[in-house]
């Protein structure tokens, strides 16, 4: 996919958390806009930086190239305020898409975030890209707590294929998340949405990951399904033969059955609205 790639001197970094994210934390943090990996079913599609501009979604990113001073100056002021500070990166884009391999914001981020952390972060990505980091988040994870949240929908790298086709493949996210949690770092799969998989799937994660998120298309997209209809995903699913996997209490389903196979305290499913994926 072609992908305009545009710099940008953005005013903040730092969004107050509202809404699905006013859920501990206090604000969110996305180094771009825009997102090359294109998900077909991304609620952002349906937002509204993306529903007035002229391009469509996943061939556009803006680079935010002063998000790290902007975070130094923002953070500065929030630590005067004496309140704790728990930030998502990222909620309407990835911090390690395509373009920060050359781009190197997110880096920048971690370097200026170790300087000057917050009480927690939690990093959102489907991007294998954040094993370059590694050496950062080390640090980091001395200076705050930290939560590497690797989104896998599902272990099909068919259903992946149809859903996500310009997302990095399953196995390699797999494999990154492996390695990070080896490297001490505390990690949960984020099965956001869920998609169709297989039964040996909770199989799949053990030993990978601390903590399982579950989240399905109709209690995730922060409209209770209304904006994953309006992107056709029951049509999606319905040409692919899957229908029987859109279902509304697919959520119940899917924390049954991962609690066979994982404790209750490892397990956190979205009730309504919830974290981005
Ligand atoms: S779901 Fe995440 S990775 Fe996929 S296009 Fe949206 S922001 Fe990017």
């Amino acid at each position: 996919m072609n992908t305009q790639v545009k710099e940008t001197n953005a005013k903040k970094i730092l969004t107050e958390a509202k809404g699905y994210l006013d859920v501990g934390f206090t604000h969110s943090l996305n180094p771009y806009s825009g997102c090359g990996f294109s998900c077909l079913y991304c609620y952002v599609r349906e937002m509204p930086i993306q529903r007035f501009k002229d391009l469509p979604w996943g061939e556009w990113v803006d680079i935010k190239t002063n998000a790290a001073d902007n975070y130094i100056n923002e953070i500065q002021k929030l630590r005067k305020k004496s309140k704790p500070v728990n930030i998502f990166m990222s909620s309407a884009t990835d911090p390690y898409q395509p373009i920060e391999r050359k781009a190197e914001i997110t880096r920048g981020l971690l370097e200026a975030i170790i300087d000057y952390p917050p009480d927690f972060l939690q990093i959102q990505t489907r991007g294998p890209l954040i094993k370059r980091d590694l050496d950062l988040l080390i640090k980091l994870k001395e200076k705050c707590k930290l939560l590497i949240s690797m989104t896998i929908e599902t272990d099909r790298e068919d259903i992946k294929r149809i859903f996500a086709p310009y997302a990095p493949g399953i196995k390699i996210r797999l494999n990154v998340m492996q390695e990070l949690h080896d490297a001490g770092l505390e990690t949960q799969a984020s099965i956001s949405p869920v998609l169709p998989f297989t039964p040996d799937f909770p199989n799949v994660l053990k030993g990978k990951a601390d903590h399982i998120w579950i989240d399905t298309l109709s209690i995730g997209d922060g409209s209770m399904g209304k904006r994953s209809a309006r992107l056709g995903m029951p049509k999606l699913f319905q040409e692919n033969n899957l229908e029987k996997w859109y279902q509304k209490d697919l959520h119940i389903k899917v924390e049954k059955y991962f609690k066979k196979y994982f404790s209750d305290e490892m397990i956190r499913v979205s009730k309504e609205e919830a974290f981005p994926r």
